[in-house]
């Protein structure tokens, strides 16, 4: 694995930068075989490993601590000086940061939930200062673009000069398929406000379980991410966290390997048009969202006319409704044909519902 700083070096390389590894380091023996794998990956140029576990709930496995960082400087110790493995760990108290100094840890990162908290962030930033640490800030769980930037800032700003960001998803309630969604309209907005830093995505926490891997990564490396943390265990079913999403290191090696990348300059454009239509699509989405919204509430005012026996299509309301939408859309540099035809289908097809409701309240009257 090749030297320090780390992010900065891969910047002039047209391959994703792998950093692998366990959600927990659970026994040495754990360790040197996960070691050993990942180790005989040449895109693997980091093994992350997590030493200390901040789990949402009091009594799961919280990790090994100083155990586990001792296992690790053990087996930089007996590795050859070309196949040293290079660790890099979770910090999130100063402390922590003290302890993997201590033991000859390369690199760390700055969890979701530590990067939420600005003023543990500041401290973990002054206990790296002049260390020479590459570090990876992981986005905070809300998704808040300037809580992320504000913490890699952070780093900045202690003189950190090897950072990078580890966009590993966002955690809304209603969260169906991913266990954190990854909302890329997020990290693409990071980019387009710190276009020089080395951003990575962190699949596995994403997605919540191994299916999703590949698309998801295939997605970040179309994004123009630069590599990926992946988290990677000998025998996953196994692992006593994040047992769910973790791969082994054939699948991993099998993940990097079914990559599709791009790396001339020509494909520079077909990235940017990718970027351009993922805000397209979510801007549509929202579009259909907001229409099916409305037309909930049209369904309610259906039961009140019905109540008060009114008829569906008020003339008056109708006119003052096209003139204020006219005058808003005009407001957003929207042409006037446009809205009005796309109005007059909007108020058509509640008109349509309305008057379904009424007659299925009349027919069912009649019986
Ligand atoms: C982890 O990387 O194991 C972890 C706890 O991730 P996150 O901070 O993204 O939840
Ligand atoms: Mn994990």
């Amino acid at each position: 694995m090749n030297s320090m700083p780390l992010f900065e070096w891969n910047k002039c390389r047209h391959e994703p930068l792998v950093v692998a590894g366990p959600c927990s380091v659970e026994s040495r023996a754990q360790l040197v075989e996960v070691t050993g794998a990942l180790c005989a990956l040449p895109q693997v140029r980091l093994i992350r490993c997590g030493v200390w576990k901040p789990r949402s709930r009091p009594g799961g496995f919280e990790g090994l601590g100083e155990q586990a960082l001792r296992w690790m400087a053990e087996t930089k110790a007996s590795a050859a000086d070309d196949k040293r493995p290079r660790y890099a760990c979770e910090v999130a108290t100063p402390e922590h940061v003290e302890a993997v100094l201590r033991h000859g840890i390369d690199a760390v990162w700055i969890g979701a939930r530590t990067t939420a908290n600005p003023f543990m962030v500041q401290e973990l930033a002054e206990a790296l200062r002049g260390t020479g640490m590459s570090v990876m800030v992981k986005n905070a769980p809300s998704p808040d673009v300037r809580l992320w930037m504000g913490a890699i800032e952070r780093c900045l700003k202690a003189g950190l000069d090897d950072v990078a960001a580890v966009h590993r998803g966002f955690d809304l309630f209603h969260n169906a398929s991913f266990r954190n969604l990854p909302l890329w309209e997020v990290p693409i907005e990071l980019r387009r406000s710190m276009p020089g830093l080395p951003i990575l995505c962190d699949p596995s926490h994403i997605a919540g379980s191994r299916e999703p891997l590949p698309s998801l990564s295939q997605m970040a490396m179309d994004l123009g991410f630069d590599g990926l943390m992946v988290e990677t265990h000998p025998r996953p079913d196994e692992a006593l966290t994040d047992a769910d999403q973790q791969l082994t290191p054939a699948q991993l090696s099998g993940l990097i390997s079914g990559l599709l990348l791009r790396q001339t300059d020509t494909e520079k454009a077909d990235q940017e048009l990718r970027l351009l239509r993922l805000q397209i699509d979510q801007a549509d989405q929202e579009l259909l969202r907001l229409l099916a919204v409305r037309l909930d509430v049209v369904r309610q005012i259906a039961e009140v006319k019905s109540q008060s026996n009114w008829a569906v299509f008020q003339p008056k309301r109708w006119e003052a409704l096209l003139s204020n939408r006219l005058e808003a859309a005009r407001g957003l540099g929207l042409c006037d044909d446009f809205v009005k035809e796309l109005f007059e289908k909007i108020h058509a097809e509640s008109v349509r519902v309305q008057e379904a409701m009424m007659e299925e309240k009349k027919s069912a009257g009649a019986q």
